[in-house]
């Protein structure tokens, strides 16, 4: 009898797997899926940059931009908790796969103006 129950689950009971690409599976909750900056929070302190282990991260401050280079983000979270201002947002998407080395820049706003804005720095 319990085999019969078996045989109809197995026959009636639909596929076992989602139809990919058509039906995608959804992240899990905390999934670490990629980084992602918060680009009007981030002060360019420099705190991600020192502490990833991956050296992924790069500052250029005289143009404000916030580099990441997906190729070596390992996507430890260590940037996002050593974010004083909370500008790091890990994702739960995972990010499509390149062939090609390629860099994603931000445009951080800068020091002096989001501390002012935050209320942290007082206006001269
Ligand atoms: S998630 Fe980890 S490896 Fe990726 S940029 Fe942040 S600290 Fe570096
Ligand atoms: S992302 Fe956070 S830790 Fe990194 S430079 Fe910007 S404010 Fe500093």
């Amino acid at each position: 009898m319990s085999m019969l129950s078996t045989v109809c689950r197995n026959l009636f009971g639909g596929p076992a797997t989602l139809m990919y690409p058509v039906k995608p599976r959804e992240p899990v909750a905390r999934a670490r899926g990629q980084i992602t900056l918060n680009e009007s929070l981030c002060d360019q302190c420099g705190n991600c940059v020192r502490r990833c282990p991956a050296v992924a991260i790069e500052i250029v401050k005289e143009k404000k931009q916030w580099i990441l280079h997906p190729d070596r983000c390992i996507i430890c979270e260590v940037c996002a908790d050593a974010c004083n201002r909370n500008a790091i947002e890990v994702l739960p998407k995972w990010r499509t796969p390149f062939y090609e080395r390629e860099q994603i820049v931000f445009q951080s706003r800068g020091g002096k103006e989001v501390k002012e804005k935050a209320g942290e720095c007082p206006t001269e």
